[in-house]
């Protein structure tokens, strides 16, 4: 049975754990580790591995004090360049080369947004239990066949972003780039319904804006296109 249970979520940090009931990781590394710590009640070291999607410090931040700490800590090339890592803990990976942590299966994706080489991640259990996990991404130009568990972006809303700038509370700048970076309750909706979700049970919305987003109605939204359990991460 997959756990999820997000430590920390927003463009001020993200930290995911997550488990099969055999071998925990953890998705993204960007709060200080002395509060993942905390928040792991200082099991740490049962943490099989680390996984980080690119090198931006909401994700990355904490990602040499997680190495010094013992766990492996997974990530493409392009992003262990821009977080200046390198030693045996250090274990590149490239889109589309599936690779085994512990009773996972991981086959990491290429995702759209404004850094070097960014990835999402698709993680299989032995019990035939599937998640993705995509975040920081405009777009995911992929299908994933067999779901069971999603962990996705829903940065903004258009209608909301639009909203802000209009009334001049949003700079009209930030629209340009969320449109090529983040992903949108609409392009999540678009994914969403793309993929056959007949086996999912959870889907979890993830990085919310603080300015641009309103939880209640991307709960509600989501919950009504899909007919599942929707959950908001914690922030
Ligand atoms: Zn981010
Ligand atoms: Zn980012």
């Amino acid at each position: 049975m997959i756990e999820i249970t997000p430590l920390a979520s927003s463009s001020a940090g993200n930290a995911y754990y997550v488990t099969d009931g055999h071998t925990p990781l953890l998705l993204e590394a960007g709060v200080r580790f002395r509060d993942l710590q905390q928040a792991l009640n200082f099991r740490t070291s049962a943490i099989a591995g680390c996984l980080i999607s690119h090198e931006h410090g909401d994700h990355g931040k904490a990602a040499a004090d997680v190495m010094k700490g013992g766990i492996d800590l997974y990530a493409s090339q392009g992003t262990l360049d821009a977080l200046g890592l390198s030693g045996h803990r250090t274990k590149p990976i490239k889109a589309k080369q599936q690779f085994q942590i512990g009773t996972w299966t991981i086959l990491p994706f290429d995702v759209q947004h404004d850094v070097t080489e960014p990835l999402g991640f698709l993680l299989a259990n032995r019990v035939g239990e599937k998640l993705v996990f995509a975040t920081d991404t405009y777009y995911i130009r992929y299908r994933f066949p067999g779901l069971t568990h999603i962990m996705v972006e829903c940065n903004y809303s258009l209608r909301i972003l639009d909203e802000n700038i209009a009334a001049g509370r949003v700079p009209a700048v930030m629209k340009k780039r969320l449109l090529k970076s983040h992903f949108s309750l609409e392009n999540v909706k678009g994914f969403l319904q793309s993929n056959d979700l007949s086996k999912v049970q959870e889907i979890w919305l993830l990085h919310l804006s603080d300015s641009n987003s309103d939880e209640a109605m991307f709960k509600r939204e989501i919950q009504e296109l899909t007919g599942k359990q929707v959950l908001i991460a914690e922030r």
